[in-house]
């Protein structure tokens, strides 16, 4: 029997753009309108068979950022981002302020991930919600300007979540 090749992603992003939201939704098909905010790491596994070939996805999202008081966590963040080959960064749409850290979030991987050819892709994430601060346009272009995939998504519809996975993971297997 062939020992299933793991993929290694990682998903970072501000706190509460829903980042463990899209996970669950992802490998459990729930959403959880109170979520539990998540200290420390999550992660979870799920297996996919994309254009024919099966892998395993091995998938972490890190919250060292989400609250003050979590800076011993910081001496975790290399080993977090090391041999990552994927990596989702989600912000909400409904909030400006995510959609702004981007930036940063780009740049600690950048700082940390071993892997310079990691594969990007940015969310906007909570678009069932109507409320939008930031236009499609402006995500695309954020995108187009760093090199990333770019999707909109909703966890709470499900929206966009299992075409952001497979396109993510599609562009690793080709490369
Ligand atoms: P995280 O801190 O990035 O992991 O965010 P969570 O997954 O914990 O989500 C934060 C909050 O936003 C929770 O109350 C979720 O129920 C909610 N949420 C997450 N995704 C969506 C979405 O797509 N639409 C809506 N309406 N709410 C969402
Ligand atoms: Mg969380």
């Amino acid at each position: 029997q062939d020992v299933l090749t793991v993929l290694k992603l990682l998903m970072i992003g501000e706190s509460n753009v829903g980042k463990s939201s899209i996970l669950l939704r992802f490998t459990e098909d729930e959403f959880h309108e109170n979520m539990q905010s998540t200290v420390g790491m999550d992660y979870r596994t799920k297996q996919v068979t994309i254009d024919g070939n099966t892998v395993k996805l091995a998938i972490w999202v890190s919250h060292f950022n989400d609250t003050a008081g979590q800076e011993r966590f910081r001496t975790l963040t290399p080993s977090y981002y090391r041999d990552g080959q994927g990596a989702i960064l989600v912000y909400d749409v409904t909030d400006r302020v995510t959609f702004m850290k981007l930036e940063t979030w780009l740049n600690e991987l950048n700082t940390y991930c071993n892997k310079t050819d990691i594969i990007k892709m940015v969310v906007g994430n909570k678009i069932d919600l109507p409320n939008r601060e930031v236009s499609t346009e402006e995500g695309l272009q954020f995108a187009r300007r760093h090199q990333t995939l770019y999707i909109e998504s909703s966890a709470k519809t499900a929206d966009g979540i299992k075409c952001c996975f497979e396109e993510l993971v599609q562009k690793i297997i080709q490369t």
